[in-house]
């Protein structure tokens, strides 16, 4: 017993609620920050991954719009238009069965986890760091960094993956793949519904199962990620001797406390370290880094292809 428990990381260390006071937007050209942002890329040993929904959204996976409407267009017409808005919004539909709840998920997790290739932009952030001693921190669920290369061993997707369930009351540690079940359900759905015999219940207390998401005090943190938990534990302490880079890639204000503020805090901490930080809208970086921190905004697809091609000059 003293074992498992001495392997567990303390998740509340990496957490930062505090978040940066002088936030400026930098007034500088893109082509200057684009040569700033690959010169501290090429002069690091080091690498910390920070990614969060706006990294996926820009690399195609958005939630809105044509990629909703066209492939949950029965969803929409069963529940109303009102509720179902887009992705986001359809995972919180009070569904009013198994057989509902799983309809919908097996089809989420087949648009945005299974079907989905590795798309460029993952693909091209591999490319820029592969060579260097890197690690990936995510909030994201879709498994792009697993499938664009990235070394299981060096990624910690600490809000789970749409690839997994568990049970929903977490009354176990454990969670279980479910792609088999998940296209098995796509083949089978008919009016939005999963046949009954095609519900999964808890292997231990015969209650329902859910996704494998972070989203109550039920989410399972299992085996895998307590090991992953603790590498990025590792890795940081590590990160401590370098030169390293914090790159960070869309990540807003919604759960700001997993990467954004523990990335401006070890900055704020350690002048080794730099920060860049890709965002849409909100690439604001604190005044206080001066030329240890760039923030790009806009197009990020177009900022890390443009970063790759420079990378490989
Ligand atoms: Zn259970």
């Amino acid at each position: 017993m003293k074992q498992s428990q001495k392997k567990k990381t303390d998740w509340s260390q990496f957490l930062s609620g505090v978040p940066a006071r002088d936030y400026i937007f930098q007034d500088i050209p893109y082509e200057k920050q684009m040569e700033q942002a690959s010169a501290l890329i090429k002069e690091s040993d080091i690498i910390l991954i920070g990614a969060g929904a706006g990294a996926s959204a820009a690399a195609g996976l958005t939630y809105s719009g044509e990629r909703f409407t066209s492939n949950f267009s029965e969803f929409i017409e069963k529940y109303g238009s009102v509720y179902m808005t887009d992705m986001y919004a359809a995972g919180f539909y009070p569904f009013p069965t198994q057989e509902a709840k799983w309809g919908y998920w097996s089809k989420h997790s087949m648009i945005n986890r299974f079907l989905p290739p590795a798309l460029p932009l993952y693909r091209q952030l591999y490319e820029i760091v592969k060579e260097k001693e890197y690690f990936v921190l995510t909030t994201n669920v879709d498994h792009q960094f697993q499938k664009a290369g990235f070394q299981t061993e060096r990624i910690f997707a600490t809000q789970g993956d749409y690839g997994n369930i568990q049970c929903e009351k977490g009354c176990h540690p454990k969670i279980y793949d479910a792609e088999d079940l998940f296209r098995q359900m796509d083949q089978a759905r008919h009016d939005c519904l999963v046949p009954s015999e095609m519900v999964p219940k808890c292997p231990v207390c015969g209650g329902n199962m859910t996704m494998h998401l972070r989203c109550d005090q039920y989410f399972v943190e299992d085996e895998n990620w307590h090991g992953a938990a603790g590498r990025y534990c590792d890795f940081l302490k590590k990160m401590e001797q370098k030169k390293g880079v914090l790159l960070e890639l869309g990540v807003g204000f919604n759960t700001p406390t997993i990467i954004r503020f523990p990335f401006e805090k070890m900055v704020r901490e350690n002048r080794n370290l730099s920060l860049i930080r890709l965002n849409m809208d909100e690439a604001v970086v604190p005044e206080s880094f001066g030329n240890r921190a760039v923030g790009i905004g806009g197009d990020m697809a177009k900022v890390i292809s443009d970063l790759n091609h420079r990378n490989c000059i």
